[in-house]
């Protein structure tokens, strides 16, 4: 009986899943291997318990200590404008739930992920071991900062808005590597996507209006 319902529950997510895919298809996610990551994503893992109920919509949701799991539509933009390898090494900055950083661990080798809230990154931890994903690490910092001692990358998602250019991580970036960022100091932002030239410049293209959580200097003091 129980497996039974257990069974059940499965195939209504992957249902839901397959309603969000097409949604974001239409939306000109294209890319299938990020189609695929999300599709095989239980979005619901990564909401509270009030919220579970609207894990498959295709809006963003919010998680503990003030913060938000990102509109899946826009993960899926994000992690194709990112064009991620299978080969890449990748720092996202912000774990937040872990979702997008789960994601990511689909699309590539490695992935780094900061985050400044020790309880938004322990409940994430718990998700990537509940997961199995082995190819995630994991660091309590100030993202802004970058992950030097692990640099440079071939790919940076930031997933707070950045006040302006996030100078110190596009240092930390290949000199042909690709990194995505929402900028801006008001409530909403410019999604940018800045790409290497290989000769230390940057070719930076403007991709849409987004609206995240910013970026905080330090890391947060309460838990
Ligand atoms: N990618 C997340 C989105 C979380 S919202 C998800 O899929 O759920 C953005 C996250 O960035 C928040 O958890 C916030 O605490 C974190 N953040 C903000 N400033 C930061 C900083 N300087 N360093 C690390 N994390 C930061």
């Amino acid at each position: 009986m129980a497996k039974h319902e257990s069974d059940h529950d499965g195939d209504e997510a992957s249902v839901q899943l397959a309603r969000l895919v097409l949604s974001l298809r239409s939306q000109g996610v294209s890319n299938p291997r990020v189609l695929a990551a999300i599709e095989s994503t239980p979005r619901e893992l990564f909401t509270p318990d009030l919220f579970k109920d609207r894990a498959f919509e295709d809006s963003a949701l919010p998680i503990a200590c003030g913060q938000t799991i990102s509109q899946p539509y826009i993960v899926g933009l994000m992690s194709q404008a990112l064009e991620v390898e299978p080969r890449s090494r990748v720092l996202e900055i912000g774990t937040g739930s872990g979702y997008q950083t789960t994601i990511l661990s689909k699309l590539s080798r490695l992935v780094y992920t900061v985050e400044r809230y020790r309880t938004l990154l322990g409940e994430a931890e718990a998700r990537f071991k509940q997961l199995g994903l082995t190819n995630v690490i994991t660091r309590f910092g100030d993202g802004g900062l970058g992950w030097p001692e692990q640099a440079p990358f071939d790919r940076i998602l930031v997933t707070a808005a950045a006040p302006d250019e996030p100078k110190a991580l596009l240092a930390q970036l290949k000199p042909k590597g690709v990194l995505v960022a929402p900028i801006g100091k008001g409530p909403v932002q410019s999604l940018k996507r800045y790409t290497g030239d290989g000769a230390g410049g940057f070719r930076i293209e403007v991709m849409t209006d987004v609206r995240f959580v910013p970026l905080l200097d330090g890391v947060a003091k309460e838990l």
